[in-house]
């Protein structure tokens, strides 16, 4: 199966001169879902990893399922003015805008291995954000995994002490 086939791709959206590649598409397709997913826990079944951090929004989705498959816990990573407890944040710059993430300060131990998941690299900025606020927490970060990576923007350099892993790329 070609999974970049079920990723819907739409040109000028959300501004003039982007490629919005949607994975909604990719959700809604049962197959391509499961595929994915499973690329996910194959990849991890072996390490000894803790957690899963997963990045607001569409980390959240594949995040949540990956932790479920490894039978371990999921920390969320929100947008800023979501989380109700003390929380640590990181302001970060994307491919269009700029924002503030934030994570619970007891949601990570120092030394949990953990693999930070999001459904999309592109100028790696909210990755890096996250890299960061793990970090800050004295965790170790395994791997940063994607759906998609745009190499073209040159996201990896961002997370250039983190091992990446992308199950497709797109231009
Ligand atoms: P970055 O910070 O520039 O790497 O942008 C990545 C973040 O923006 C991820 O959280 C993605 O969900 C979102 N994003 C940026 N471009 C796209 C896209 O084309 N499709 C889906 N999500 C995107």
């Amino acid at each position: 199966m070609d999974l970049k086939k079920s990723v819907r791709s739409i040109p000028g959206w959300p501004m003039e001169g982007v490629i919005f590649r949607d994975l909604t598409t990719l959700m809604l397709d049962p197959a391509a879902f499961q595929k994915s997913c499973d690329i996910l826990y194959e990849r991890y079944k072996a390490s000894s990893v803790d957690k899963i951090v997963g990045i607001d929004a569409r980390g959240f989705v594949f995040g949540a399922v990956l932790a479920y498959k490894l039978g371990i816990g999921f920390v969320p990573v929100r947008k800023k003015g979501k989380l109700p407890a003390e929380t640590l944040e990181e302001s970060y710059s994307l491919e269009y805008g700029s924002g503030t993430l934030e994570i619970h300060r007891d949601a990570l131990d120092s030394g949990e291995q953990v693999v930070i998941v999001d459904d999309l690299i592109a100028t790696g900025g909210t990755a890096g954000a996250t890299v960061q606020l793990v970090n800050k927490l004295g965790a170790d970060i395994i791997e940063c995994a994607f759906l998609i990576e745009l190499p073209d923007l040159g996201g990896r350099a961002q997370l250039r002490n983190c091992s990446v892993f992308a199950i497709m790329e797109f231009e």
